[in-house]
């Protein structure tokens, strides 16, 4: 029986006092859960979170790494820094460091700096197992993907291409996100939703053969205190991955309760 998880992407949001506020807020209306919760927050918010966070039930994410743990590579933080700083997950090839975004908020010219592909993504899981932190690789396919009926193909292609090589991911996790409900407001149909999560477990069986049924499998997209409990409720789904609502305690609160 795989064990449900609910984390909380923050994305590029809070300063180190108000995300200090927000896991405040968040230990106050923790409910007992059965769940396992994580919070990943900006590199530089790791450092206070994880000192507040110190014997509570809620696991220290990071939103990327760096595949090499030292060098000339400005900007970039590795995993050995992020094991050192006592992150336990951390995601990869979220939609957003692939340059797919769902609705274009930044300059078309700009989006080739984000430029993640299947290979870098490999290499950053490669880096996340060295170090024990348990990577949550993120799928999805974009509208136009979807329109020309392309959903399954590019998840499958996706998930061969970044697992290429690896033998033990049983403790990774996979967040299935639709590039186009990410942050739009506009939730993946509930049944859609788990249907695309069975062929990430097909897929991955495929990949990483009976390992592959002890992998979470995550939806995220637009997850929010309404939603929550129907996507939850989906055979196929092990629980999700929260942008937005992850930075509102209150909702973040259902949606764990949900799970
Ligand atoms: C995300 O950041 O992975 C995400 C799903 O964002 P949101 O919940 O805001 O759509």
């Amino acid at each position: 029986m795989r064990r449900k998880l609910v984390v909380g992407n923050w994305k590029m949001h809070l300063t180190r006092d108000e995300a200090a506020s927000l896991v405040g807020a968040l230990q106050e209306g923790f409910v007992e859960t059965e769940a396992e919760v994580g919070v990943c927050p900006a590199y530089l918010s790791i450092g206070i979170v994880r000192r507040l966070l110190e014997g509570a039930p809620i696991a220290l994410g990071a939103q990327d790494v760096f595949w090499l743990d030292q060098g000339a590579f400005t900007g970039r933080v590795s995993g050995s820094m992020l094991k050192d700083a006592g992150v336990t997950l951390c995601l990869v090839g979220h939609s957003e460091t692939r340059g797919r975004f769902g609705k274009l908020d930044v300059p078309e010219s700009t989006v080739g700096f984000f430029a993640e592909t299947d290979e870098t993504v490999n290499l950053k899981i490669k880096a996340l197992l060295k170090h024990g932190i348990a990577p949550i690789l993120c799928v999805g396919e974009t509208l136009e993907e979807r329109e020309a009926d392309r959903t399954d193909s590019v998840i499958q292609s996706q998930l061969r291409g970044a697992l290429e090589g690896i033998k033990d991911f049983a403790n990774g996790v996979v967040a299935y996100e639709p590039v186009w409900a990410i942050g739009t407001g506009k939730t993946c149909d509930a049944a859609e939703a788990s249907r695309v999560c069975g062929v990430v477990r097909t897929a991955l069986r495929a990949i990483l053969g009976a390992q592959a049924d002890s992998v979470r499998i995550l939806y995220g997209g637009s997850v929010n205190a309404a939603n929550a409990k129907e996507l939850f409720a989906q055979p196929d789904i092990d629980g999700g991955l929260v942008g937005g609502a992850s930075l509102k305690p209150a909702d973040f609160t259902k949606i764990i309760a949900a799970a």
